[in-house]
């Protein structure tokens, strides 16, 4: 979207972008940045004020003269609706507009039980965090879930671990319940935007990697989320590994590197070598006791998921690689062969100031990012102007 500048005329939604990001707190500093006349400047804010997207703050009186009063984004003046779905947890939440969740639970589902299942008991535990507050409150919605996600319809694609999910356009059935704003993207590009946010909002150019039962990205890059064309850049775990020993993936092509350093492989490979494994928690367990086999597998599908991330480097040139996802988190020794190959194998240039960082919000980078998302949308200056526009007079 095209910055305006103080050359043409800032409309409301601009002057409501200046005073959420901290560049505007007083009518003179918007009549200064935008170049507005006074009249005009008041018009705007007042149009703002009376939507409660802004309040006045008058300071305590200084000695000598009239303090400016101050203008404020108003955090309180609504709320959107988030979920972030994983394959066997899901986080509810409503948040303020500042992205600070003021209600939330967490269910142990199984997101393979389908929509019919899940996005009824979203509804639901929206409308029962919500209580007694007004509907019209409800500003958007903003929902992560584990599949490739056709961005600009909210529709899913090639589920990754949900294939009863495959082609649902989510956004018409929550629209339903509540008539708002519905952004949908995958469960690794709204952990990127969560933690690119949360944790390095200074960074412009961030990966984050996801190694869980699956693995996937989400990058972000010049400041703002990747999608591609159509929603699918950063789906890294379809890249394939050399010498990976000829391994089916479910997308049909053959060593991809989720195929053959996924979480779900490591069971597989642990299991064809007799370990009683059953979940990530017991490979974890193995780690922990320092089991030679175990690890050198772990070790195995750092290097293999080190490869791909190289490659992916030398392509985006990160400030950060995230590793995150339930592998990444408990596995030491995959992580430190990750960035042994990414130093080895990336360009000099790529890897001159690269960080490799462990996540550092973990789990909660999801509900963070789909705040972050739905609430950059709703408060865009476009998205403002039109509400503003099509408010009954
Ligand atoms: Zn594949």
């Amino acid at each position: 979207m095209p910055r305006r500048t103080a050359a043409t005329l800032a409309t409301s939604g601009e002057v409501l972008r200046l005073i959420r990001s901290g560049e505007a707190v007083t009518r003179a500093d918007l009549g200064r940045v935008t170049g507005l006349s006074r009249p005009a400047v008041q018009l705007r804010v007042a149009e703002l004020i009376e939507r409660g997207l802004v309040v006045e703050r008058a300071d305590a009186p200084s000695t000598g003269g009239r303090p400016p009063v101050r203008l404020e984004f108003n955090a309180a003046g609504g709320v959107v609706l988030v979920a972030a779905l994983g394959a066997s947890r899901t986080r509810v939440a409503v948040c303020d507009l500042a992205g600070r969740e003021l209600a939330g639970r967490d269910f142990a589902i199984d997101v393979e039980q389908g929509p019919d299942v899940v996005l009824p008991l979203l509804l639901d535990t929206w409308e029962d965090l919500l209580g007694d507050r007004p509907r019209e409150d409800v500003k958007g919605v903003g929902m992560g879930v584990p599949a490739t996600v056709e961005f600009a319809r909210g529709r899913t694609e090639s589920a990754r671990v949900m294939a009863s999910w495959t082609g649902v356009l989510i956004p018409p059935i929550v629209r339903e319940r509540f008539p708002v704003p519905v952004l949908v993207d995958n469960d690794v590009n709204v952990l990127a935007i969560g933690e690119h946010r949360g944790v390095y909002p200074d960074l412009d150019d961030l990966m984050f990697v996801k190694v869980s039962t699956r693995i996937g990205a989400g990058v972000i890059a010049g400041g703002g989320i990747l999608r591609g064309a159509l929603g699918a850049a950063g789906e890294i775990g379809h890249i394939p590994v050399r010498d990976g020993g000829g391994v089916l993936c479910r997308c049909g092509n053959v060593d991809c590197v989720d195929s053959v350093a996924s979480g779900t492989a490591l069971l597989r490979e642990l299991r064809t070598a007799g370990k009683d494994v059953k979940t990530i928690a017991d490979v974890t367990a193995l780690v922990r006791a320092g089991d030679a086999e175990t690890m050198a597998m772990v070790r195995e599908a750092g290097r293999r998921i080190g490869e791909v991330l190289a490659g992916a480097v030398n392509i985006l040139n990160p400030s950060v690689v995230v590793l995150g996802g339930d592998v990444a988190e408990a596995f030491g020794p995959l992580v430190s062969s990750i960035r042994e190959v990414v130093y080895r194998r990336s360009t000099a240039l790529a890897t001159r100031r690269l960080r490799i960082e462990p996540s550092r919000m973990g789990w909660g980078a999801g509900i963070s990012g789909c705040a972050v998302m739905v609430l950059d949308s709703v408060l865009s200056p476009d998205a403002v102007d039109e509400s503003l526009d099509l408010r009954p007079s």
